[in-house]
């Protein structure tokens, strides 16, 4: 027998019942986007390996074991975008839209690592990440902050997720962090694990982020990095925290929180939830102010943020009510014909609803069935209302109306099909 072919390990298939529901949130977070000025960029779903390893960090766990890399024909290495960054300053620099400019973008799509698949961690999975550039002062990482709150509230999880921030400093006052700390760990050294003592010297901060709790408990006793940061970045944080006190926004510290790319300085923020398990990272992001010139580009100040997609629709199907019945299935109007030649009538009229409803969901019933059968086949769609075209209804002008919803019949003319419609519909 021949072995069916399977879909590649940890990347899904969104079936309309899934795609629903994502629309219509994908729908609440755009609208908000333009609310607050945003727009969207597209960005292609291949970059060139380089790209990835300068901007992200050669030994980062993204770019040490996650990473899909292939060889193209013509012997170019690329990768398939494990993150937006990264591509989003590429195309910056090479379109001329981040000099001297102020850029606040956004852009949804697939992103891929090769992550052992559990809850929340797929192959490929679905980021809408949002960017801001040319802006350096403390009141855009707010602003990032009010219209993420304003989604939290509209999508009805605000109750049920909390922000957290940090501030990581500039590159070189890390630098001075990283050797304290290190010191620290060296002295606490038969404590760690084998994990652990292997970053030890790479990449020391990613030690503070270890879910192993004997390491946890080591590090509540560690330094902080806030103690080591510049004057120029306290300032920046202390003007973050003020503004978020007076927006009303609630924050907590988290001394150890350094995110996994080593792009990143001053401002770091993730959205958290309990109800996710390990996976409670909803939203994660930052500034960071080096990385266009990093990549060839001047000077720029940037911050932005990516939202894993899957992540916030499990909580949004968890928590919200309104979002667990929606269904492609919702058909407003189902067109039944019975007789012969009633089918191209059927067409007919179909064409002539939609060009004067363009709104409206209508489906054509097609194959063949008594009226019963297709009635049957109308309410499998969902539909709210059939239309039926029988040889008689036709002969006299007629057409017969049955709203589904209460059951009831009717005979209507044809030339009155609109406005029926259209009151029953409204
Ligand atoms: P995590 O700590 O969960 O691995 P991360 O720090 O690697 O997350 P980022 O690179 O900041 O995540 O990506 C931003 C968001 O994208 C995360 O907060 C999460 O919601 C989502 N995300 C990241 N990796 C995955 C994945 N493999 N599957 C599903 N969502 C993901
Ligand atoms: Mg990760």
């Amino acid at each position: 027998m021949i072995k069916n072919i399977q879909s590649v390990r940890g990347m899904k298939d969104y079936l309309p019942i899934n795609t629903a529901i994502w629309q219509s949130i994908e729908n609440i977070l755009k609208k908000i986007l333009s609310n607050y000025g945003y727009k969207e960029i597209r960005l292609p779903i291949i970059e060139q390996m380089s790209l990835y390893k300068r901007a992200i960090g050669k030994v980062t766990d993204l770019v040490e074991k996650e990473m899909y890399t292939l060889i193209d024909r013509n012997g170019d290495v690329l990768t398939l975008r494990p993150e937006g960054t990264a591509g989003c300053i590429r195309a910056g620099i090479e379109h001329g839209f981040l000099y001297n400019q102020e850029q606040r973008l956004w852009y949804m799509g697939p992103m891929f690592r090769h992550e052992r698949p559990q809850k929340g961690r797929y192959r490929q999975f679905h980021q809408l990440g949002v960017e801001v550039f040319g802006i350096k002062g403390p009141d855009v990482d707010a602003e990032l902050i009010l219209l993420n709150t304003r989604w939290w509230k509209k999508l009805g999880i605000d109750k049920h997720i909390r922000l957290e921030i940090n501030c990581l400093g500039s590159f070189e006052s890390r630098e001075n962090y990283r050797n304290i700390l290190i010191r620290f760990l060296e002295q606490n050294k038969n404590l760690l694990d084998e994990n652990c003592k292997r970053s030890m010297y790479i990449n020391p901060m990613r030690i503070l982020d270890s879910k192993n709790p004997v390491v946890k408990n080591l590090i509540k006793n560690a330094p902080i990095i806030i103690d080591y940061i510049d004057n120029d970045s306290r300032i920046h944080f202390e003007g973050l925290c003020k503004l978020l006190d007076n927006l009303g926004v609630s924050y907590e510290i988290n001394h150890y929180l350094v995110r996994g790319l080593d792009y990143y300085n001053r401002t770091v923020i993730e959205w958290i939830t309990d109800y996710l398990g390990a996976q409670g990272t909803i939203c994660g992001g930052g500034r960071y102010d080096n990385l266009v010139k990093q990549l060839g580009g001047h000077s720029t100040p940037a911050v932005g943020f990516a939202i894993g997609i899957e992540r916030l629709v499990f909580l949004v199907q968890e928590l919200n009510p309104c979002f667990k019945q929606l269904s492609n299935y919702d058909i407003d109007v189902y067109i039944i014909s019975y007789g012969s030649n009633t089918k191209i009538i059927a067409m007919c009229l179909a064409e002539k609803l939609r060009d004067v409803m363009p709104e409206v969901k209508l489906v054509t019933n097609f194959g063949e069935g008594t009226i019963k059968k297709q009635i049957t086949r109308a309410i499998k769609w969902g539909a709210k209302l059939t239309i039926i075209l029988s040889e008689d209804a036709i002969k006299s002008n007629n057409v017969i109306l049955k709203d589904l919803r209460n059951g009831t019949q009717k005979n209507i003319l044809q030339s009155e099909i609109i406005n029926v419609l259209k009151t029953l519909l409204k």
